[in-house]
C-alpha cells in the first residue's frame, strides 16, 4: 500500500484551505516539491520531520522551493542526523543552493545535491521526465503514481504516466483557457483530464488551480464534454491522502 498525502495543493497564492504545493509519498517518505510551512504541515499528520531525507522538486519557481529552509531548520533542530539529498534540475539546484547558504546553517549533517535532465530512474526507484513549462521542469512517477510537477501538456508525460494508477496533475487555468495557459507554461482543467485519458489513468487528482475557478463545476462540465464518466476525479485539499496499491 503507498500513501499520497498532500501536503500543499495550491498554486503560488494561498487561500485559507490551500497552500503551495507538495506532496509525500510512503512509506518510502519521499517529499516532492516544498512550497509552504511543510514542517507544520508534517507535525500535524504525525510524520517526524527527521523522516524527510528524500527531496525531489520538480523546478525552481518559488512556490514549489520556498519551504526549504524553514523544514531543513525544523528537522535540525528535531535531532536530524542523517544526510538530505535534494534532487532536481541543474537550475533549481543552483538556486536551492543559494538559498540555504544564505541561511549560514552549521547542520551536523550534510545537503547532498543531485541534478538531473533528460529522463531516467533514480535511486530510490523514482522515474523522471522532463516536462514542458516556463523553466527546466520534471515530472516524476513512484510505482503508480505519477506527479506532472507545472506543465503543458506533453509527449514525455504522457509516456511517463501511461498506465498509472494515480494521475496528480496541475491545472492551473480552468477549461477554455488553453492558450494563456500553454503560453505559460501551464494545463486548463480539459489538459489534466486529456492526460488522464489518453495515459489511461484510473484515478486523477486535480491540484494547484486558481482559487478563483469553480473547480467542482468545472470539473463536472468538462468530464461531460470529453465523455470522460470512468475517470474517477478527485480535488484533494492540504493534509488530505489517497491510498493505491
Ligand atoms: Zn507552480
Amino acid at each position: 500500500m503507498t500513501k499520497t498525502t498532500f501536503l500543499g495543493t495550491g498554486w503560488a497564492v494561498p487561500t485559507k484551505k490551500r497552500s503551495s504545493t507538495s506532496i509525500l509519498i510512503q512509506p518510502k517518505n519521499i517529499l516532492i516539491d516544498c512550497g509552504g510551512d511543510i514542517a507544520h504541515k508534517l507535525t500535524k499528520k504525525d510524520i517526524p520531520l527527521t523522516e524527510i531525507k528524500d527531496i525531489l522538486l520538480t523546478h525552481a519557481h518559488t512556490d514549489h522551493i520556498n519551504g526549504l529552509p524553514g523544514l531543513l531548520q525544523a528537522s535540525w533542530l528535531s535531532g536530524q542526523k542523517e544526510n538530505i539529498k535534494i534532487t532536481s534540475t541543474p537550475k533549481a539546484i543552483k538556486k536551492t543552493k543559494k538559498i540555504i547558504k544564505s541561511h549560514e546553517f552549521n547542520f551536523p549533517f550534510e545537503i547532498k545535491y543531485q541534478k538531473i535532465t533528460g529522463k531516467g530512474k533514480l535511486d530510490n526507484n523514482v522515474k523522471y521526465t522532463e516536462v514542458k513549462h516556463k523553466d527546466q521542469a520534471l515530472a516524476y512517477r513512484y510505482k503508480n503514481i505519477t506527479y506532472s510537477g507545472d506543465t503543458k501538456p506533453c509527449q514525455n508525460l504522457n509516456k511517463l504516466a501511461k498506465n498509472t494508477n494515480l494521475l496528480i496533475h496541475e491545472a492551473t487555468f480552468p477549461t477554455g483557457q488553453e492558450k494563456q495557459a500553454h503560453q505559460t507554461g501551464h494545463s486548463t482543467i480539459a489538459d489534466a483530464i486529456k492526460t488522464a485519458q489518453k495515459t489511461k489513468t484510473k484515478k486523477l487528482a486535480i491540484i494547484h488551480h486558481k482559487p478563483k475557478i469553480n473547480i467542482k463545476k468545472q470539473i463536472k462540465q468538462t468530464k461531460k464534454e470529453l465523455k470522460a464518466k470512468k475517470i474517477n476525479i478527485k480535488i484533494p485539499k492540504d493534509l488530505d491522502t489517497i491510498k493505491t496499491k
